[in-house]
């Protein structure tokens, strides 16, 4: 970890997550007891063969889901504690989530999807307008604001969608196979644009696959049968 990280502070840290799913009379362990932390500036990929627990802790990060034990520190508060409505509060006002396929509304143009977390929080105003299409500007997209998510290539319509996570200046991005969709050389535009964030100073979170592009991460979390099997930072 680098000085400037540690100094930053923690934006989020799992203690001991445990997560079962019971299906059928059984008892399916997902989780077993995952601790660690991410520090404020971290870039950090979640890796893992089928099954071995990726998706649920995608979903307990995003706060989809509440732990079956243990404890996720998001800020001042112990989010594993909330209830249905807090919970989608927290999505809303604190986390970037990037999917795969990247979840525009296909009626609103570029900029109307920056502007939707603002929105659904009455919360656009003149000020927070201007913010978004500086955030368009930022991800190269300033010149499309009018265009609709179908007259996008793969590439932008991502773009779009990096842009509305960061709306709210959340703890993190939490991005799931953000590249999955895209091309190689899509895929190395997006990853640039990653880590030009992440240099900003944004804390990123991937869920990946794919060792290419958990290599141009600064660390690697790999999952297995639901513990943490290695944690390694890569540069
Ligand atoms: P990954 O994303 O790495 O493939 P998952 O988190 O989806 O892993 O799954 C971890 C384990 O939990 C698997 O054994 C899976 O079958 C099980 N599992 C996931 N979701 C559910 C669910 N909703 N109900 C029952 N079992 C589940």
């Amino acid at each position: 970890m680098s000085m400037t990280e540690t100094e930053l502070g923690t934006a989020l840290r799992v203690e001991d997550l445990q997560k079962n799913y019971f299906l059928k009379g059984e008892t399916v362990h997902a989780l077993r007891g995952v601790t660690f932390d991410v520090s404020v500036g971290e870039y950090m990929a979640v890796m893992g063969p089928s099954g071995s627990g990726k998706s649920t802790l995608l979903n307990l990060l995003g706060c989809l889901d509440r732990p079956t034990s243990g404890a996720y520190f998001l800020g001042p508060q112990n989010v594993a504690e909330l209830n249905d409505d807090q919970l989608s509060d927290v999505r809303a006002t604190s986390i970037g989530f990037v999917f795969q396929s990247y979840n525009l509304i296909p009626q609103l143009t570029v900029i109307e999807n920056i502007e939707v977390p603002l929105q659904y929080q009455g919360k656009l105003t003149p000020e927070t307008r201007e913010r978004c299409c500086a955030l368009a500007e930022m991800v190269g997209l300033g010149s499309r604001l009018g265009h609709r998510p179908t007259e996008l290539s793969g590439g932008q319509q991502q773009r779009v969608a990096i842009a509305r996570s960061l709306v709210n200046d959340p703890y993190f991005i939490l991005a799931d196979e953000a590249t999955g969709n895209l091309d190689s050389k899509t895929t190395d535009e997006i990853l640039t644009l990653f880590e030009r964030l992440n240099n900003e100073g944004k804390t990123i979170i991937m869920i990946t696959h794919e060792d290419d592009v958990a290599a141009r991460t600064k660390r690697v979390l790999r999952l297995r049968d639901g513990v943490i099997e290695t944690d390694v930072r890569n540069r």
